[in-house]
């Protein structure tokens, strides 16, 4: 579905990104994978994605540090041929109630979630734009949609990203590159882990379909947008959430 195309997966190393670079590569694509530090984790999905057939290459960058995605994206596009898919899936949770929160906690989030998408969006559209199919998926979450207590940073920075994705939407669409968000509900992932630990059963019963997502949910979504048959959606924002968020 994705043969001969290059998709650039930022926190490709781990959770839904992991996903996200794996389904992908199983669809054909070769994958730019994009991630902190955890280099370990970054090689082995970069292995998993070569043992499928496809190219797949690992690059360390901090997403909240413009500079440096610039730099990324530069060496990026000299690797690959070009870059048709663009996935902004790495985010941080720093999460406390409003009153308690940090400046620096409100900052962070705000840097890697919501300008680090706006960076790599910025440095890869011209790319994106001479792909004949060029896609953008941003990875908000019904935080961003509903709110979510001691999430102030996270909502807004997520909430940013919709109106990131809607606007990007509207400047791209002349060039046949569309830009939708998904919005996940609660994935099991590290990110979630001990909170989903600790409230696996108030949360379940939360989400009209009785079961915490996996990251593969997500993943399917991403490919799907990612593929020709979404070819006509863009500015959308595809809830992920087993109905958390209706
Ligand atoms: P995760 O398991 O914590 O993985 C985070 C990934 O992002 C890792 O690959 C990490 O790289 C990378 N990353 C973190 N900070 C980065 C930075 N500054 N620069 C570059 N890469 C960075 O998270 P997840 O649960 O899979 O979440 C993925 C995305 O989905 C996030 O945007 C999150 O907000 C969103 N989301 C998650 C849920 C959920 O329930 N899990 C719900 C809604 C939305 P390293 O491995 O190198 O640390």
């Amino acid at each position: 579905m994705l043969k001969g195309r290059t998709a650039v997966i930022t926190g490709g190393s781990r959770g839904i990104g992991r996903a996200i670079v794996v389904e992908m590569a199983r669809n054909g694509a070769d994958v730019a994978v994009v991630y902190a530090g955890n280099s370990a984790a970054a090689e082995a999905v970069c292995a998993e994605a070569v043992e499928l057939g496809v190219r797949a290459l690992a690059y360390q960058c901090d997403v909240g540090n413009y500079a440096a995605t610039k730099a990324v994206c530069a060496q990026i596009l000299a690797d690959f041929s070009g870059v048709d898919i663009l996935v902004n899936n790495a985010g941080i949770v720093r999460d406390k109630l409003a009153l308690r929160m940090t400046e620096e906690d409100f900052d962070q989030v705000i840097a890697v979630n919501l300008k680090g998408a706006f960076a790599m969006i910025q440095h890869l559209m011209s790319a994106l734009m001479r792909s004949p199919s060029g896609r953008i998926i941003n990875i908000s979450s019904i935080s961003g949609m509903m709110g979510q207590i001691g999430q102030a940073n996270y909502a807004a920075a997520k909430a940013g990203m919709i109106g990131l994705t809607k606007t990007i939407a509207r400047e791209v669409a002349r060039r046949q590159v569309t830009c939708n968000a998904i919005a996940p509900g609660f994935i099991q992932t590290d990110m979630t882990a001990e909170l989903v630990e600790a409230t696996r059963e108030a949360l379940e019963a939360r989400v009209p379909l009785q079961r915490v997502g996996s990251v593969e949910d997500i993943a399917h979504a991403a490919v799907f947008l990612a593929s020709d048959k979404a070819g006509y959606i863009t500015g959308e924002v595809l809830k992920v959430d087993g109905g958390m968020y209706i």
